[in-house]
């Protein structure tokens, strides 16, 4: 499914329950953060082997498969709402960080932003 397919499935359900109203750019980028908490409270407490292995658990890795699909959510329909091509956005942002971080360099560098 491409991304505008993914968009237009959510403009559709959001429209068919008459949330566009609520769908603000303010109340996506809010909802995509707690989206995000969730799916973080996903891997909290785990030490890093578990986590690595959080998808073996079938129930663990369904609930981790819903929270990434709430953050997909919430970021196509933010990007759609603002009218932002998130491809192309991933392509400029990837080209910067080519530049920022060269291979070369990239084991000593922060890898922060
Ligand atoms: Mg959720």
């Amino acid at each position: 499914m491409s991304i505008s397919s993914m968009q237009a499935l959510l403009a559709d359900f959001a429209a068919r329950r008459g949330w566009e109203p609520f769908h603000t750019p303010k109340n996506l980028a809010m909802a995509l953060t707690g989206e995000a908490g969730e799916l973080a409270a996903e891997f909290q407490w785990l030490d890093t082997e578990e986590s690595a292995q959080v998808m073996n658990d079938p129930d663990k890795a369904h609930a981790v498969r819903m929270e990434m699909a709430d953050v997909l959510s919430y970021l196509l329909r933010l990007a759609d709402v603002l009218g932002v091509d998130l491809e192309a956005a991933l392509k400029e942002k990837v080209a910067i960080n080519e530049g920022r971080f060269p291979t070369e360099v990239s084991m000593t560098r922060d890898v922060d932003r």
